[in-house]
């Protein structure tokens, strides 16, 4: 069959390196040839073959209202009519801005950027170059993108295919970069620019900050002078209407956004305070540039997601995850194995387990859980039976607004038969 999933890969393994464009797509840590999507609706996507899967991947987190929303499409309809690119300010940039800071207090300024990792990798810049230090702290198990300096110790990829770091990343580029584990306050000094932190931990399946964490190195770096770097690619607009500082109550220095803010497009941001975002050029000392930065089609996507969803829409979506993850539990449990179902706001983790366990705090206890060969054999049986979730034991489940409580339940049904398959395997 020419249309097959199978050929597909077959032709993209031969232009494309593993064929896949980034490594969290692959099937390696599960096995198996990875399904080709051609559409997507809501909560659902179809594959070349014409199967249709019930959608727990949702780009990893980029699509909040579910796929191919028509607003959405109707709203980039007519951006690509008005052209796509200028090299000039364009008005979509203000209105995503301005819908983004009107939501975050503290948050004053923004710069657009094209992807999460350069928003984290300008964060950084800035944060060194604002601070005059060198050092940046990141925990055991965060994933920041794949800018050099933070590619040590990453979840998401790195963590599925089992790599320290990367190669091609020298001892220098990582050389004022700190590891330290999650859920835990790092004793700082002043030789540190900067504190990097996923508010929840969404990179190493979920790892919820314990009470105090994060307000604890909120302290600890107005003790030393060192700059708050929330890493909100992936809770940005998605655990609330505000993000992680209103679920939180932890104000941070700097903030960086990606995924839901594009509406599915490649958009990234980081942002603070006035005074610090005036040592960005054209302004101060600390350069960042991007051809396709606050394109016209992205802002458009983003905008019109993020003033598509009211909070009433955050706190619905909030009450029926945490029924969908008891009742997950339930299900993985009543076929034999113990599953932990971790929830933060709409995020939702997924450990399956032989023995009965607590929530992991910190990598290596998640580690324990996501390597102990079960979620393969999960995994598939859930694809097998219409269900997508994420390739890989690292990633969480995201749910969209599109998702209904029908989908839930037949998610958790599948997941009874797909858990007791995983205890017999
Ligand atoms: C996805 C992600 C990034 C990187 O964003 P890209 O758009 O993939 O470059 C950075 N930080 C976190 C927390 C992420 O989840």
């Amino acid at each position: 069959m020419t249309n097959s999933n199978q050929a597909w890969f077959d032709r993209a393994l031969k232009v494309i390196p593993g064929g896949v464009d980034s490594p969290v797509r692959s099937f390696r840590s599960v096995g198996g040839t990875p399904y080709t999507v051609v559409r997507g609706k809501g909560a659902y996507v179809e594959d070349v073959e014409g199967t249709r899967y019930l959608d727990y991947v949702q780009s990893y987190g980029a699509s909040l209202l579910g796929h191919a929303h028509p607003d959405v499409v109707e709203a980039l309809r007519h951006a690509v009519g008005e052209g796509t690119t200028f090299g000039a300010p364009t008005p979509g940039e203000v209105l995503l801005g301005e819908v983004i800071t009107s939501r975050v207090a503290g948050l004053e300024q923004l710069r657009l950027v094209s992807s999460g990792t350069e928003a984290v990798m300008s964060a950084v810049r800035l944060a060194r170059g604002a601070t005059g230090r060198d050092k940046i702290v990141k925990f055991d198990g965060c994933y920041h993108g794949h800018s050099d300096a933070l590619l040590v110790a990453g979840g998401s990829g790195v963590a599925q295919l089992g790599l320290p770091g990367s190669a091609g990343v020298t001892a220098g580029a990582v050389g004022d970069t700190i590891v330290a584990p999650y859920n835990i306050v790092p004793t700082l000094d002043d030789s540190v620019a900067a504190v990097l932190v996923e508010p929840v931990a969404a990179n190493m399946n979920l790892v919820a900050p314990l009470p105090g964490f994060l307000q604890g190195l909120r302290d600890e770096c107005d003790r030393v002078g060192a700059l708050l770097i929330f890493d909100e690619v992936i809770t940005g607009f998605r655990l609330a209407y505000g993000g992680a500082e209103e679920f939180f109550s932890v104000t941070p220095d700097l903030w960086c956004f990606g995924k839901v803010i594009g509406g599915g497009l490649p958009v990234g941001a980081f942002g603070g305070s006035r005074q610090v975002l005036s040592s960005l050029a054209p302004l101060g000392p600390v350069y960042q540039a991007g051809t396709l930065s606050g394109n016209p089609l992205a802002t458009a996507a983003g905008v019109k997601v993020l003033s598509t969803v009211t909070r009433d829409d955050y706190v619905a979506l909030v009450s029926r995850v945490e029924q969908f993850a008891t009742g997950l539990k339930e299900a993985i449990e009543s076929a034999g194995l113990f599953a932990v179902t971790p929830v933060q706001g709409p995020l939702l983790g997924l450990y399956l387990s032989r023995e009965e366990t607590c929530a992991p705090t910190n990598f290596t206890e998640s580690r324990v859980l996501c390597e102990n060969g079960l979620y393969p054999a999960f995994f598939h049986a859930m694809l097998e039976r219409g269900v997508a979730l994420a390739p890989g034991a690292y990633e969480i489940l995201f749910v969209s607004m599109a998702h209904t409580d029908d989908d839930f339940s037949q998610t958790i049904e599948c997941a009874a038969r797909a858990a007791r398959i995983a205890a017999n395997a």
